[in-house]
Protein backbone atom coordinates (compact mmCIF):
# COMPACT_ATOMS: atom_id res chain seq x y z
CA UNK A 1 0.00 0.00 0.00
CA UNK A 2 1.18 3.57 -1.10
CA UNK A 3 0.33 6.76 0.40
CA UNK A 4 -0.29 8.93 -2.29
CA UNK A 5 -1.37 12.86 -2.20
CA UNK A 6 -3.20 14.15 -5.24
CA UNK A 7 -3.61 17.99 -5.29
CA UNK A 8 -6.65 19.33 -7.03
CA UNK A 9 -8.33 15.73 -5.58
CA UNK A 10 -11.83 17.11 -5.35
CA UNK A 11 -11.88 18.30 -9.15
CA UNK A 12 -13.23 16.40 -12.05
CA UNK A 13 -10.24 14.62 -12.71
CA UNK A 14 -8.48 14.38 -9.21
CA UNK A 15 -11.91 12.82 -8.32
CA UNK A 16 -11.46 9.96 -10.61
CA UNK A 17 -8.03 9.46 -9.80
CA UNK A 18 -8.56 9.56 -5.94
CA UNK A 19 -10.96 6.34 -6.43
CA UNK A 20 -8.60 4.29 -8.70
CA UNK A 21 -6.19 4.89 -6.35
CA UNK A 22 -8.07 3.68 -3.29
CA UNK A 23 -9.57 1.24 -5.73
CA UNK A 24 -5.96 -0.53 -6.03
CA UNK A 25 -5.63 -0.50 -2.33
CA UNK A 26 -3.76 2.79 -1.53
CA UNK A 27 -4.39 5.28 1.04
CA UNK A 28 -5.14 8.78 -0.16
CA UNK A 29 -4.57 12.09 0.74
CA UNK A 30 -6.56 14.77 -1.33
CA UNK A 31 -5.79 18.48 -1.35
CA UNK A 32 -8.68 21.26 -2.51
CA UNK A 33 -9.58 24.78 -2.23
CA UNK A 34 -12.80 24.23 -3.82
CA UNK A 35 -12.22 27.12 -5.98
CA UNK A 36 -13.60 24.56 -9.00
CA UNK A 37 -13.97 21.05 -7.35
CA UNK A 38 -16.85 19.75 -5.22
CA UNK A 39 -17.54 17.57 -2.80
CA UNK A 40 -20.06 15.70 -3.98
CA UNK A 41 -17.55 14.47 -6.19
CA UNK A 42 -16.02 12.54 -3.60
CA UNK A 43 -18.73 11.78 -1.40
CA UNK A 44 -18.74 8.20 -1.83
CA UNK A 45 -15.22 8.24 -0.72
CA UNK A 46 -15.06 10.14 2.42
CA UNK A 47 -16.23 7.10 4.78
CA UNK A 48 -13.60 5.55 3.51
CA UNK A 49 -11.05 5.31 6.06
CA UNK A 50 -7.64 4.96 3.35
CA UNK A 51 -9.17 8.56 2.40
CA UNK A 52 -8.52 12.11 3.75
CA UNK A 53 -9.91 15.36 2.26
CA UNK A 54 -8.08 18.29 3.52
CA UNK A 55 -8.99 21.82 2.43
CA UNK A 56 -5.96 23.56 1.44
CA UNK A 57 -4.53 25.89 -0.71
CA UNK A 58 -2.09 24.77 -2.77
CA UNK A 59 -0.02 28.34 -2.88
CA UNK A 60 0.63 27.54 1.10
CA UNK A 61 3.44 25.16 1.86
CA UNK A 62 1.89 21.54 3.01
CA UNK A 63 3.89 18.69 4.70
CA UNK A 64 3.05 14.59 5.21
CA UNK A 65 4.65 12.26 4.54
CA UNK A 66 3.66 10.47 1.48
CA UNK A 67 5.15 8.01 -1.62
CA UNK A 68 3.92 9.92 -4.38
CA UNK A 69 2.39 13.00 -5.27
CA UNK A 70 -0.31 13.66 -8.12
CA UNK A 71 -0.13 17.40 -8.68
CA UNK A 72 -3.65 18.42 -10.27
CA UNK A 73 -4.57 21.90 -8.29
CA UNK A 74 -5.21 24.84 -10.79
CA UNK A 75 -8.61 25.50 -12.52
CA UNK A 76 -8.79 23.98 -15.69
CA UNK A 77 -11.52 25.54 -17.99
CA UNK A 78 -10.52 28.86 -19.20
CA UNK A 79 -13.75 31.06 -17.59
CA UNK A 80 -12.25 30.00 -14.39
CA UNK A 81 -8.90 30.17 -14.95
CA UNK A 82 -9.16 33.96 -16.19
CA UNK A 83 -11.92 35.29 -13.69
CA UNK A 84 -8.43 35.18 -11.19
CA UNK A 85 -5.83 35.17 -13.66
CA UNK A 86 -3.18 36.55 -11.00
CA UNK A 87 -4.05 33.58 -8.86
CA UNK A 88 -4.22 30.86 -11.41
CA UNK A 89 -0.04 31.63 -12.10
CA UNK A 90 0.01 31.72 -8.58
CA UNK A 91 -1.06 27.77 -8.15
CA UNK A 92 0.79 26.92 -10.96
CA UNK A 93 3.95 28.02 -9.71
CA UNK A 94 3.67 28.48 -6.14
CA UNK A 95 1.92 24.91 -6.24
CA UNK A 96 4.58 23.27 -8.18
CA UNK A 97 7.18 25.14 -6.38
CA UNK A 98 5.71 23.99 -2.92
CA UNK A 99 4.90 20.61 -4.52
CA UNK A 100 8.47 20.01 -6.03
CA UNK A 101 10.12 20.78 -2.08
CA UNK A 102 7.90 18.58 -0.30
CA UNK A 103 9.01 15.71 -2.56
CA UNK A 104 12.38 16.88 -2.81
CA UNK A 105 12.20 16.48 1.88
CA UNK A 106 10.74 13.28 1.69
CA UNK A 107 11.37 11.79 -1.05
CA UNK A 108 8.54 11.47 -3.10
CA UNK A 109 7.71 10.53 -7.03
CA UNK A 110 5.76 13.53 -8.08
CA UNK A 111 3.89 13.77 -11.47
CA UNK A 112 2.70 17.48 -12.90
CA UNK A 113 -0.83 17.43 -14.56
CA UNK A 114 0.98 19.69 -17.64
CA UNK A 115 -1.52 20.77 -20.70
CA UNK A 116 -1.30 20.55 -24.62
CA UNK A 117 -1.68 25.04 -24.02
CA UNK A 118 1.99 24.47 -23.06
CA UNK A 119 1.65 24.46 -27.10
CA UNK A 120 -0.48 27.53 -27.26
CA UNK A 121 -2.02 28.05 -31.36
CA UNK A 122 -0.12 25.25 -32.40
CA UNK A 123 2.05 25.73 -35.64
CA UNK A 124 2.94 22.24 -35.81
CA UNK A 125 0.25 19.65 -36.29
CA UNK A 126 -0.14 17.29 -34.87
CA UNK A 127 1.77 18.24 -31.64
CA UNK A 128 4.82 16.21 -30.72
CA UNK A 129 6.32 17.06 -27.06
CA UNK A 130 9.71 18.29 -28.97
CA UNK A 131 7.42 21.44 -30.15
CA UNK A 132 8.59 24.23 -27.96
CA UNK A 133 4.69 26.06 -28.65
CA UNK A 134 3.07 29.11 -29.71
CA UNK A 135 1.86 31.21 -27.21
CA UNK A 136 1.10 34.66 -26.88
CA UNK A 137 2.60 35.47 -23.30
CA UNK A 138 0.28 38.93 -22.92
CA UNK A 139 -3.14 37.06 -23.63
CA UNK A 140 -6.06 36.54 -21.84
CA UNK A 141 -5.44 32.31 -21.73
CA UNK A 142 -1.48 33.60 -21.01
CA UNK A 143 -1.95 32.87 -17.16
CA UNK A 144 -2.80 29.15 -17.74
CA UNK A 145 -0.31 28.52 -20.19
CA UNK A 146 2.63 30.23 -19.10
CA UNK A 147 2.03 29.80 -15.64
CA UNK A 148 1.84 25.66 -16.70
CA UNK A 149 4.72 26.18 -18.52
CA UNK A 150 6.97 27.38 -15.89
CA UNK A 151 5.76 24.66 -13.61
CA UNK A 152 7.20 22.16 -16.40
CA UNK A 153 10.33 24.53 -16.20
CA UNK A 154 10.21 23.93 -12.46
CA UNK A 155 9.85 20.25 -12.74
CA UNK A 156 12.93 20.08 -14.83
CA UNK A 157 14.83 22.08 -12.48
CA UNK A 158 14.40 19.89 -9.91
CA UNK A 159 15.33 16.73 -11.55
CA UNK A 160 18.71 18.17 -12.52
CA UNK A 161 19.51 20.63 -9.14
CA UNK A 162 18.15 17.53 -6.53
CA UNK A 163 17.44 14.57 -8.99
CA UNK A 164 13.74 14.90 -7.35
CA UNK A 165 11.77 11.78 -9.32
CA UNK A 166 9.72 13.78 -11.95
CA UNK A 167 6.85 13.01 -14.52
CA UNK A 168 5.15 15.56 -16.31
CA UNK A 169 1.79 14.46 -18.23
CA UNK A 170 0.85 17.07 -20.69
CA UNK A 171 -3.21 16.67 -21.17
CA UNK A 172 -5.26 16.84 -23.70
CA UNK A 173 -9.12 18.52 -23.74
CA UNK A 174 -10.20 15.50 -21.51
CA UNK A 175 -14.21 14.82 -20.71
CA UNK A 176 -16.30 12.58 -18.68
CA UNK A 177 -18.37 12.67 -15.74
CA UNK A 178 -17.61 14.89 -12.53
CA UNK A 179 -17.07 17.82 -15.00
CA UNK A 180 -18.79 20.84 -13.30
CA UNK A 181 -22.40 21.57 -15.04
CA UNK A 182 -20.91 25.56 -15.03
CA UNK A 183 -17.44 24.32 -15.67
CA UNK A 184 -17.84 26.14 -19.52
CA UNK A 185 -15.95 23.74 -21.30
CA UNK A 186 -17.05 22.69 -24.54
CA UNK A 187 -18.14 18.85 -23.75
CA UNK A 188 -19.90 19.32 -20.64
CA UNK A 189 -21.56 23.16 -22.34
CA UNK A 190 -22.57 21.24 -25.64
CA UNK A 191 -24.19 18.51 -23.54
CA UNK A 192 -25.90 20.24 -20.87
CA UNK A 193 -27.39 22.52 -23.46
CA UNK A 194 -28.42 19.41 -25.28
CA UNK A 195 -30.36 18.03 -22.69
CA UNK A 196 -32.47 21.03 -21.76
CA UNK A 197 -33.19 21.71 -25.94
CA UNK A 198 -31.44 25.04 -24.98
CA UNK A 199 -29.24 26.89 -27.84
CA UNK A 200 -25.61 25.60 -28.44
CA UNK A 201 -23.18 27.92 -27.97
CA UNK A 202 -20.31 27.53 -31.08
CA UNK A 203 -17.68 30.12 -30.34
CA UNK A 204 -15.94 31.46 -33.67
CA UNK A 205 -16.97 29.16 -36.76
CA UNK A 206 -16.98 26.03 -35.31
CA UNK A 207 -14.14 24.81 -37.71
CA UNK A 208 -11.68 24.99 -35.35
CA UNK A 209 -10.38 21.27 -33.75
CA UNK A 210 -9.37 19.08 -30.42
CA UNK A 211 -9.15 15.96 -29.97
CA UNK A 212 -11.04 14.97 -27.23
CA UNK A 213 -10.44 11.84 -24.42
CA UNK A 214 -12.09 10.26 -21.95
CA UNK A 215 -11.07 10.63 -18.56
CA UNK A 216 -10.84 6.69 -17.87
CA UNK A 217 -7.78 6.67 -20.80
CA UNK A 218 -5.96 9.63 -19.08
CA UNK A 219 -6.37 7.84 -15.69
CA UNK A 220 -4.57 4.72 -16.80
CA UNK A 221 -2.01 6.98 -18.69
CA UNK A 222 -1.32 9.10 -15.47
CA UNK A 223 -0.61 5.46 -13.49
CA UNK A 224 1.35 3.86 -16.12
CA UNK A 225 3.75 7.20 -16.43
CA UNK A 226 4.13 7.59 -12.49
CA UNK A 227 5.13 3.73 -12.46
CA UNK A 228 6.12 2.65 -15.65
CA UNK A 229 8.97 5.33 -16.38
CA UNK A 230 12.50 5.10 -15.56
CA UNK A 231 13.88 6.58 -12.60
CA UNK A 232 15.93 9.17 -14.83
CA UNK A 233 13.48 9.81 -17.02
CA UNK A 234 12.18 13.55 -17.11
CA UNK A 235 10.89 14.40 -20.01
CA UNK A 236 6.87 15.39 -20.87
CA UNK A 237 4.38 12.88 -22.47
CA UNK A 238 1.53 13.86 -24.32
CA UNK A 239 -1.88 11.74 -23.06
CA UNK A 240 -4.49 12.46 -25.23
CA UNK A 241 -6.69 10.81 -28.07
CA UNK A 242 -5.33 11.42 -31.11
CA UNK A 243 -8.86 11.33 -32.97
CA UNK A 244 -9.14 14.88 -33.50
CA UNK A 245 -13.10 16.62 -34.59
CA UNK A 246 -13.97 20.57 -35.30
CA UNK A 247 -15.90 21.73 -32.76
CA UNK A 248 -19.25 21.59 -35.29
CA UNK A 249 -18.49 18.04 -35.56
CA UNK A 250 -18.95 17.83 -31.62
CA UNK A 251 -21.95 19.28 -31.71
CA UNK A 252 -23.48 17.70 -33.97
CA UNK A 253 -22.59 14.57 -32.44
CA UNK A 254 -23.94 15.44 -29.04
CA UNK A 255 -27.36 16.72 -30.12
CA UNK A 256 -27.70 12.95 -32.40
CA UNK A 257 -26.39 11.23 -29.35
CA UNK A 258 -29.18 13.13 -27.00
CA UNK A 259 -32.28 13.22 -29.40
CA UNK A 260 -32.32 16.98 -28.71
CA UNK A 261 -34.44 19.91 -30.47
CA UNK A 262 -31.15 22.35 -29.70
CA UNK A 263 -30.29 25.00 -32.49
CA UNK A 264 -26.56 26.00 -32.70
CA UNK A 265 -26.09 29.25 -32.52
CA UNK A 266 -22.67 31.37 -33.64
CA UNK A 267 -20.99 33.83 -30.89
CA UNK A 268 -17.78 35.61 -31.06
CA UNK A 269 -14.66 33.26 -31.06
CA UNK A 270 -12.29 34.22 -27.55
CA UNK A 271 -9.01 35.52 -27.89
CA UNK A 272 -6.19 33.28 -28.69
CA UNK A 273 -8.65 30.22 -29.06
CA UNK A 274 -6.60 27.72 -30.73
CA UNK A 275 -7.17 26.86 -33.64
CA UNK A 276 -6.01 23.05 -33.98
CA UNK A 277 -5.22 20.34 -31.42
CA UNK A 278 -4.20 17.30 -31.87
CA UNK A 279 -1.24 14.65 -29.93
CA UNK A 280 1.17 13.20 -31.36
CA UNK A 281 1.04 9.92 -29.14
CA UNK A 282 4.18 8.14 -30.50
CA UNK A 283 6.15 8.55 -27.23
CA UNK A 284 2.95 7.39 -24.80
CA UNK A 285 2.47 4.23 -27.34
CA UNK A 286 6.45 3.04 -27.65
CA UNK A 287 7.51 4.09 -23.21
CA UNK A 288 4.27 3.19 -22.01
CA UNK A 289 2.63 1.06 -23.70
CA UNK A 290 -0.39 3.23 -23.36
CA UNK A 291 -2.96 4.23 -25.79
CA UNK A 292 -6.46 5.47 -25.29
CA UNK A 293 -9.28 3.20 -25.50
CA UNK A 294 -12.69 4.57 -25.46
CA UNK A 295 -14.30 5.85 -28.43
CA UNK A 296 -16.00 9.49 -28.56
CA UNK A 297 -19.37 8.07 -28.69
CA UNK A 298 -18.84 5.70 -25.77
CA UNK A 299 -17.48 8.15 -23.89
CA UNK A 300 -20.03 10.83 -24.68
CA UNK A 301 -23.00 8.48 -23.95
CA UNK A 302 -20.96 8.27 -20.78
CA UNK A 303 -20.73 11.82 -19.72
CA UNK A 304 -24.33 12.47 -20.86
CA UNK A 305 -26.04 9.76 -18.47
CA UNK A 306 -24.24 11.51 -16.11
CA UNK A 307 -25.65 15.04 -16.92
CA UNK A 308 -28.53 13.51 -17.21
CA UNK A 309 -29.03 12.11 -13.89
CA UNK A 310 -27.49 15.19 -12.76
CA UNK A 311 -30.25 17.78 -14.35
CA UNK A 312 -32.90 15.61 -13.00
CA UNK A 313 -31.81 15.63 -9.51
CA UNK A 314 -31.27 19.39 -9.63
CA UNK A 315 -35.00 19.78 -11.12
CA UNK A 316 -36.68 17.57 -9.29
P1 LIG B 1 -11.00 21.08 -12.28
O1 LIG B 1 -11.17 22.55 -12.29
O2 LIG B 1 -12.22 20.23 -12.21
O3 LIG B 1 -10.05 20.61 -11.09
C1 LIG B 1 -9.06 21.41 -10.53
C2 LIG B 1 -9.10 21.22 -9.03
O4 LIG B 1 -8.06 22.00 -8.42
C3 LIG B 1 -10.41 21.70 -8.40
O5 LIG B 1 -10.88 20.76 -7.48
C4 LIG B 1 -10.02 23.01 -7.71
O6 LIG B 1 -10.88 23.35 -6.65
C5 LIG B 1 -8.60 22.72 -7.30
N1 LIG B 1 -7.79 23.92 -7.11
C6 LIG B 1 -7.68 25.01 -7.91
N2 LIG B 1 -6.83 25.90 -7.39
C7 LIG B 1 -6.36 25.35 -6.22
C8 LIG B 1 -5.47 25.80 -5.22
N3 LIG B 1 -4.85 26.99 -5.29
N4 LIG B 1 -5.26 24.99 -4.16
C9 LIG B 1 -5.87 23.78 -4.05
N5 LIG B 1 -6.75 23.32 -4.96
C10 LIG B 1 -6.98 24.10 -6.04
O7 LIG B 1 -10.14 20.73 -13.58
P2 LIG B 1 -9.65 19.33 -14.16
O8 LIG B 1 -10.12 19.25 -15.56
O9 LIG B 1 -9.96 18.23 -13.22
O10 LIG B 1 -8.08 19.58 -14.21
C11 LIG B 1 -7.17 18.97 -13.31
C12 LIG B 1 -5.74 19.28 -13.74
O11 LIG B 1 -5.51 18.75 -15.05
C13 LIG B 1 -5.44 20.78 -13.83
O12 LIG B 1 -4.14 21.00 -13.36
C14 LIG B 1 -5.53 21.08 -15.30
O13 LIG B 1 -4.71 22.15 -15.67
C15 LIG B 1 -5.02 19.77 -15.90
N6 LIG B 1 -5.53 19.60 -17.28
C16 LIG B 1 -6.84 19.26 -17.51
C17 LIG B 1 -7.28 19.13 -18.83
C18 LIG B 1 -8.70 18.75 -19.16
O14 LIG B 1 -9.03 18.69 -20.33
N7 LIG B 1 -9.57 18.44 -18.21
C19 LIG B 1 -6.41 19.37 -19.88
C20 LIG B 1 -5.09 19.73 -19.60
C21 LIG B 1 -4.67 19.83 -18.29
N1 LIG C 1 -16.28 26.32 -27.31
C1 LIG C 1 -17.47 26.53 -27.97
N2 LIG C 1 -18.61 26.65 -27.24
C2 LIG C 1 -18.62 26.54 -25.88
C3 LIG C 1 -17.39 26.30 -25.19
C4 LIG C 1 -16.23 26.21 -25.95
O1 LIG C 1 -17.51 26.62 -29.21
O2 LIG C 1 -19.71 26.64 -25.28
C5 LIG C 1 -15.04 26.17 -28.10
C6 LIG C 1 -13.87 27.03 -27.65
O3 LIG C 1 -13.94 28.31 -28.25
C7 LIG C 1 -12.69 26.21 -28.12
C8 LIG C 1 -13.17 24.76 -28.00
O4 LIG C 1 -14.60 24.84 -27.95
O5 LIG C 1 -12.43 26.48 -29.47
C9 LIG C 1 -12.66 24.05 -26.75
O6 LIG C 1 -12.93 24.88 -25.65
P1 LIG C 1 -12.66 24.45 -24.14
O7 LIG C 1 -12.90 25.65 -23.30
O8 LIG C 1 -13.40 23.21 -23.85
O9 LIG C 1 -11.11 24.03 -24.11
P2 LIG C 1 -9.75 24.69 -24.67
O10 LIG C 1 -10.07 25.87 -25.55
O11 LIG C 1 -8.99 25.07 -23.47
O12 LIG C 1 -9.16 23.58 -25.45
Amino acid sequence: MKKILVTGGAGFIGSHLCNKLLNEGNEVIALDNFFTGNKRNIIQLLDNPYFELIRHDVTMPFFAEIDEIYNLACPASPIHYQYNAIKTVKTSVMGAINMLGLAKRINAKILQASTSEVYGDPIVHPQTESYWGNVNPLGIRSCYDEGKRVAETLFVNYYRQNKVRIKIARIFNTYGPNMHPNDGRVVSNFIVQALQNKDITIYGDGNQTRSFQYVDDLISGFEKLMNNTPEDFFGPVNIGNPNEFTILELAKTVIELTNSKSKLIFLPLPEDDPMQRQPDITLAKKMLQWEPKVSLKIGLNKTIEYFDTLLKEHFS
